[in-house]
């Protein structure tokens, strides 16, 4: 048993001490010297929902050399993340199709190591398949496009079973039934929860289809809201000074513009991964106030970085969409601070060193995010004045957690449900009425750290952010009630 004494309540601001029930060994991931039982001064941490993370890529099956669901999932614990949503860029892609029909690579060969066919089934099963529990939640995506080649849409009928109530169906287990998949348990645990081809945008042929598709079986469309064929960083003074091809930021304000014209046609939900970009955020600024289906998410590196970083980060700050412009940065605070961002989403993409040492113009795109997300964006918004330190969480936590289709955790209603009034109230996780679906997050508002990412868990180290002095760092993470994460009293 742990007890956290006069924690503040994040939005109420009430003080309370907080009881967790004991750490499931076989889950929890305590750092060296943290606490994971006994009595805490919690006097100077918050107790807020868990953060929820709407895109990550954990390169498993087929890039494990990258990151694997195991270090990925421990990345996301330690950076405070109850709940992440897996990208579908995996090796096999997955779009729902067995291994013996697709390019499986070397995906294929971990995916019969362990018997199953399929890159849906495998995380679905992930934690079955290798007797492990991770000390994360995570949903799953689907690609919009087979392969995520663009060329033809994904078909229903190949991952409606992986959803938890498809559309038209009651329950999973009615998916389920009709193969004999005894699988509901995984179905209910690790849900598709959406469609993407991130990385690349939908492809104008398979479009509409997508979005029927969306529609029938009620999943978001998740956009990556950008095409070029060229280019490596974001046109403009940096990339005529390095003589590196640039992207033009009209890239993205074309695929914005034409899926709100889709949105508008369809009534699909499009959500805009993400947004970098002036012009693309003053599109769905509009479309919002038109009352369109649409949200949109942006990156702590658009918050906190511009093209002229690259000058000093080189490849660790090669991303897709790029860095763009510093009149770009500031139009992302100002789209958080107005409300046209909808969330945060770190789309974490870890990458080894050697691929990013190739250079500028060769190096994969992508760098990391969990690890640090929370202080990054905690120093460029709260720090600066354009938001508080409640909108954060709701940018982190509630936004990206309804998103994914759930409630987040409401901790003055369990107070209210569960403690009587009295001069402090004491919040017993072991005594709520469904303990196993709180999700928490703790919080240490004021504690200054330095980023090492030597010290991530996360495979990956590139990070344009290492050695960024920030304020504010999760200390631990509470998933249905049980501590499954702590740096408590830790360094
Ligand atoms: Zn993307």
């Amino acid at each position: 048993m742990l007890t956290i004494h006069d924690i503040k309540v994040w939005d109420t601001g009430e003080r309370i001490d907080l009881i967790v029930d004991d750490a499931d060994p076989a889950r929890s991931l305590v750092e060296p010297g943290a606490k994971a039982s006994g009595d805490i001064d919690g006097s100077a941490l918050i107790v807020a929902p868990g953060l929820a993370d709407p895109h990550v890529h954990f390169r498993d099956p087929g890039q494990t050399a990258k990151e694997t669901m195991r270090t990925g999932a421990a990345a996301a614990a330690a950076g405070g993340y109850t709940r992440v949503l897996v990208m579908p860029n995996t090796i096999p892609a997955a779009d729902g199709r067995d291994i013996e029909v697709q390019e499986a690579g070397a995906g294929g060969d971990q995916l019969r190591k362990v018997g199953v066919r399929n890159t849906l089934d495998y995380l679905q099963r992930y934690e079955q398949l290798h007797g492990v529990r991770l000390p994360v939640r995570y949903d799953l995506t689907v690609c919009a496009s087979i392969g995520r080649a663009g060329k033809l849409p994904t078909h229903p009928a190949d991952y409606v079973r992986f959803m938890e109530h498809p559309a038209g169906t009651a329950s999973p287990a009615d998916a389920d039934a009709e193969d004999g998949n005894a699988n509901d348990e995984a179905v209910r645990e690790h849900p598709l929860r959406a469609i993407s081809d991130d990385g690349s945008a939908i492809t104008e042929a398979i479009l509409d289809g997508v979005l029927a598709d969306a529609k029938a079986t009620g999943l978001p469309v998740l956009e990556h809201c950008e095409h070029h064929d060229s280019g490596a960083i974001n046109e403009g003074a940096v990339s005529k000074k390095l003589g590196i091809e640039g992207i033009p930021s009209s890239t993205e304000l074309a695929i914005v513009e034409r899926d709100i014209e889709a949105a508008r046609r369809t009534g699909a939900h499009i959500h805009f991964q993400h947004v970098s970009t002036v012009d693309a955020f003053d599109a769905i600024r509009r479309a919002k106030a038109e009352g369109l289906p649409v949200t949109c998410e942006t990156a702590p590196h658009y918050l906190a970085l511009c093209d002229e970083d690259i000058l000093k980060y080189g490849a660790m700050a090669k991303m897709n969409p790029p860095l763009r412009s510093e009149a770009d940065r500031r139009a992302t605070i100002a789209a958080v601070a107005d409300g046209t961002v909808d969330m945060i989403a770190t789309d974490h993409a870890p990458h080894t060193a050697a691929e990013k040492q190739a250079g500028l113009a060769d190096a994969p795109n992508g760098i990391i995010g969990l690890e640090c997300a929370y202080g990054v964006c905690r120093k460029v918004l709260v720090e600066s004045g354009a938001i508080n330190d409640e909108r954060l969480i709701e940018l982190m936590a509630l936004a990206p957690e309804r998103l994914m289709g759930h409630t987040p955790t409401d901790v003055a209603t369990l107070l209210n449900n569960s403690a009587a009034c009295a001069t402090k109230r004491v919040l017993d996780l072991r005594q709520v009425e469904h303990p196993e679906t709180v999700d928490l997050t703790l919080i240490d508002t004021g504690r200054r750290w330095t980023v090492d990412s030597s010290s991530f868990h996360s495979k990956g180290r590139n990070t344009p952010f290492d050695g960024w002095e920030l304020t504010g760092r999760p200390v631990a993470t509470v998933i249905g009630s049980k501590l499954v994460y702590s740096r408590l009293a830790a360094q």
